[in-house]
């Protein structure tokens, strides 16, 4: 008769958490100050593997980018669960003044995913030691490439799913880290976490003259200012507010000087949306916009659109369960459903297509400051408080534990 192991309990698993704490933040202090940016993090992806050469975990990289994939195997068969860390910087000149601020001019970990991998590898160390309790296997991802360039994507194309033969991923779990919620809470919600994200190129030809002349010329830059506000009358007039969507045109190109009508005209921008549906939609409107309203004024206009992430939809029972592991683990305070998704965009999105799973924020708003207007994810100001990691580690462990507790 096989014995069974009793689950570590909350208590246990958040001191634990506790008591690693400084090898956590001295794994993340190491990552922070040598950001790298983009698919290919060479000085990150050794100090992760170093970090993973003390653990019973069998370790693969990526060949098309500097992935790492970790498997940890229970002491018992079961099913595969995976954990998400991030583990790419941003093109940033860090400005914090911290005294484990970025050495790499124009790199910074602003986004926090130096303390998703801390606390991920964190988790690792409290799983392994806790092997006799896990019914299955538990793969840990360690992703490039999220701000973009779609890092995620590699990795599933390079058979992450299938990184246990025979028990493909069939649950997983992210926490991302962010100020703009009070420290150690967990917040989340069902469904849309965050937006799909695509961007827009929109080229209008005209023909260009004599600013003195427009009527012999194919003037674009009326058409652009014509095209912005009507992508906007779009939204407000075309969109469902109940499910919504965001155009903004960020960028405007066109002329040289003010006697020359030019002949071309550029506009670029970013469209958000919580449904696939709604994306499809939007796109296709936008595109009719610009070519329509370009037609009437006898110019054409040549869009392009470049995929972002889907939208990030979190499932229903997974977060659920997130949110009540996390009251159980942290006081139900610390578990705070969050009313609305963010617009912001995820390449987490592309597992969460695959599997039923769930992202989780971690608030780690330093103490002095409030959430919501201290510098946020992506600010060269940006400081993560670092008493939240604890935490993260503790939920990541047991949001494996309980999906393979046999
Ligand atoms: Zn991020």
């Amino acid at each position: 008769m096989l014995k069974t192991v009793g689950m570590t309990d909350d208590a246990t698993l958040l001191a634990a958490a506790r008591a690693d704490a400084a090898w956590v933040v001295d794994l993340r202090r190491r990552l922070h100050r040598r950001p790298e940016v983009g698919l290919h993090l060479p000085q990150t992806q050794a100090i992760v593997l170093e970090a993973l050469a003390d653990l019973p975990v069998e370790v693969t990289t990526g060949t098309s980018t500097s992935s790492v994939v970790g498997v940890l195997r229970g002491a018992r068969s079961g099913p595969t669960y995976l954990l998400r860390g991030d583990m790419d910087a941003l093109p940033l000149q860090e400005d914090t003044g911290l005294d484990f601020a970025s050495e790499i001019p124009g790199a910074m970990h602003a986004c926090g995913h130096d303390t998703h991998v801390a606390m991920l590898l964190g988790a690792a160390r409290l799983l392994a030691e806790r092997r006799e309790e896990i019914a299955g296997q538990v793969v840990l991802m360690v992703q490039p490439g999220e701000e973009g360039h779609h890092g995620a994507r590699y990795m599933l194309d390079e058979g992450l799913l299938d990184a246990v033969p025979g028990a493909p991923v069939s649950g997983a779990f992210a926490i991302h880290i962010s100020t703009a919620f009070p420290t150690g809470t967990v917040n989340v919600r069902p469904g849309p976490l965050m937006a799909a994200a695509d961007h827009f190129r929109i080229t209008l030809q005209g023909a260009g003259g004599h600013a003195s002349t427009p009527h012999v010329t194919a003037d674009p830059v009326p058409v652009a200012a014509e095209i912005v506000l009507a992508l906007q009358a779009m939204v407000t007039r075309r969109v469902d507010v109940f499910d919504p969507a965001v155009v903004t045109v960020g960028h405007i190109a066109a002329g040289t000087t003010n006697n020359i009508i030019p002949a071309t005209a550029f506009l670029e921008g970013t469209i958000r949306t919580l449904s696939a549906q709604r994306r499809a939609d939007v796109v296709a409107r936008v595109q009719r916009v610009a070519e329509k309203v370009a037609e009437a004024h006898d110019l054409t206009a040549v869009f392009e659109r470049v995929e972002g992430y889907p939208v990030t939809v979190n499932d229903a029972v997974v977060a659920g369960q997130v949110e009540a592991r996390a009251a159980a683990l942290l006081g139900t305070e610390a578990a705070v459903p969050m009313p609305d998704p963010l617009m912001g965009a995820e390449d987490f999105s592309y597992v969460l297509e695959r599997v039923p799973g769930a992202m989780a924020f971690l608030g780690a708003c330093p103490p002095d400051l409030e959430p919501g207007s201290s510098p946020g994810n992506h600010s060269n100001l940006v400081v993560f408080d670092e008493d939240a990691l604890p935490a993260g580690t503790a939920l990541y462990a047991r949001m494996a534990l309980a999906a393979l507790s046999g």
